[in-house]
């Protein structure tokens, strides 16, 4: 059993595991971080950023919160994307959600949490403007589409936010992609939701949302 007391010793180990291996390679990420990617997740402890993708420190920046859901108002959310975006110069943005994610399967159910009901409501709002989608697929279907559904929203929001319009307008390269995890094999999907003007957004929307029920029936 892990205790609180172990994540200092396994810091340590790994600290000085990664000064052996790399000589110098703490003195050269103080200097600056410049990461390609932003990676917004789920915080659930099982999907965890760099793991997946092999990236190192220095190389992704993560927001991460319940069911990863980007709402127009969250000025935490639109605050990380926007120095991701005109700081960091990001070119890639990945909304990345799993399958069998609580805050979506308690969405899709109206399983009462607490507070995060308020959270939980915005994929509600999701699944009430797919309902007809989702109520045509197999019950046991349901669960994994809402997450794609909800992943495929969040891109729209990212993408129609005044971070994109204002960097698309600029002419700044930035793609925004719609992923989902595997919990159970470990393995990511691209729901082919990618997304690099204003432009781009309705066809990659009609496509992918062809590609959620193709997946599904
Ligand atoms: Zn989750």
């Amino acid at each position: 059993m892990t205790t609180i007391h172990d994540l200092f010793s396994h810091n340590r180990a790994w600290a000085a595991q990664m000064e052996k291996d790399r000589p110098g390679f703490f003195t050269s990420l103080v200097k600056q971080q410049t990461p390609k990617f932003m990676w917004i997740g789920c915080s659930d402890s099982r999907v965890p950023a760099n793991q997946i993708t092999g990236l190192e420190p220095g190389e992704v920046f993560v927001h991460r919160n319940v069911a990863n859901v980007v709402v127009h108002s969250d000025l935490n959310a639109l605050s990380a994307i926007q120095f991701a975006v005109d700081m960091l110069k990001v070119q890639h943005i990945m909304v990345v959600g799993h399958y069998g994610c609580g805050g979506v399967m308690a969405a899709l159910n109206n399983q009462r949490v607490g507070l995060a009901d308020n959270w939980i409501r915005h994929i509600q709002d999701v699944r009430d403007r797919h309902w007809d989608m989702l109520e045509a697929l197999p019950e046991a279907h349901r669960g994994d589409a809402l997450v794609d559904l909800n992943v495929i929203e969040q891109v729209v929001n990212i993408s129609v936010s005044t971070v994109m319009t204002d960097a698309w307008a600029k002419g700044q390269k930035v793609t925004i992609h719609g992923w989902t995890f595997g919990v159970h094999d470990g393995l990511l999907q691209d729901l082919h939701m990618s997304v690099a003007s204003h432009d781009g957004i309705a066809p990659a929307y009609r496509a992918a949302m062809e590609g959620v029920v193709a997946a599904r029936r």
